[in-house]
């Protein structure tokens, strides 16, 4: 059946909610269907990622609802890494009205509901070789973000984010930096996570479709705390969110921003703990001042 018309005005509304889920990461908007155990107010629910589901990992069963898309279907990846066949039978976007759209922000999201969403992930190749998923650590409510590449041997093992060699420098370098600039914080105080949740074979930096796949939780993970400010750690954070070829070098010691978020990015504690890179910590140390103030002030 051909959907109704919408007012251009709406229609553009529409447009623009439907582009900023595409920017936060939102790939699939599923609409409720009407029935007698819910009312029609129960609206609509946004799902996550590619194939993110609410409902166990041990239930096929198709989503109930309407999907409809917020991009350009790009390939869908099986966990080994192999494009699945396209989704058919898209709902047209009429048949979304815009007040009938989850809100902006997914105002509800919560840390707890996208640790649930990952589960027991096999999104993606990472899941073959990882022990442990490294969803993140820290505050929900905190002020600061931090973000590094993805978990490392020590993580895998404990899963917990940055608690290895370049985790005991980072964590040296917040309540070192706070304490001395007089502000009172410490890292428990921050929220700490990676672009990918599960360690990479060798430590290898992540391919772009694991950063594509895990980003989303990421992108999730930031909108539901809402920093005052996010500290790229490395270039591979960088590129998740900022989406630049710029190395660290260029990109460093500036505010940059991830929606309304700024962002600064800074040397990843791995790079700082190699010889010779006396010029490198120096600068990281007035990155992390620049950030202690900015956000505690
Ligand atoms: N390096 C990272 O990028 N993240 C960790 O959690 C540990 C090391």
């Amino acid at each position: 059946m051909k959907p109704p018309e919408l007012e251009p005005e709406m229609e553009e509304a529409l447009r623009r909610q439907l582009a900023f889920y595409r920017d936060i990461g939102v790939k699939e908007i599923y609409k409720r269907k009407r029935s007698a155990a819910k009312p029609a107010s129960a609206g609509v629910e946004a799902r996550i990622a590619a194939g993110a589901q609410a409902k166990p990992a041990s239930d096929t069963r198709p989503a109930v609802g309407t999907k409809i898309t917020t991009a350009e279907p790009r390939p869908r990846i099986s966990p080994s890494g192999v494009p699945l066949a396209k989704p058919s039978g898209l709902a047209p976007i009429a048949s979304l009205l815009p007040s009938e759209l989850p809100p902006l922000a997914a105002a509800d999201d919560t840390l707890l509901k996208i640790q649930q969403d990952i589960g027991d992930c096999r999104r993606c190749r990472l899941c073959e070789q990882r022990s442990k998923i490294v969803f993140g650590s820290g505050k929900e409510t905190a002020s600061l973000v931090f973000v590094g590449e993805g978990p490392g041997a020590d993580e895998d093992a404990q899963g917990f984010p940055f608690v290895g060699r370049a985790g005991q420098l980072l964590t040296q370098m917040i309540d070192g930096t706070a304490s001395k600039e007089g502000i009172p914080i410490q890292r428990p105080d921050v929220y700490i996570c990676n672009v990918v949740k599960c360690r990479p074979p060798e430590n290898r930096a992540p391919q772009p479709d694991e950063m594509e796949i895990c980003g989303q939780f990421l992108f999730r993970q930031l909108m539901a705390i809402r920093p005052k400010a996010i500290c790229a750690l490395g270039s591979t954070a960088a590129k998740a969110l900022l989406a630049t070829k710029d190395g660290v070098t260029r990109l460093r010691g500036k505010w940059h921003k991830w929606h309304d978020i700024p962002v600064m990015v800074t040397y990843h504690p791995s790079y700082l703990l190699r010889p010779y890179n006396q010029d490198a910590k120096r600068e990281s140390w007035e990155d992390l001042k620049k950030v202690l103030h900015f956000v505690y002030d």
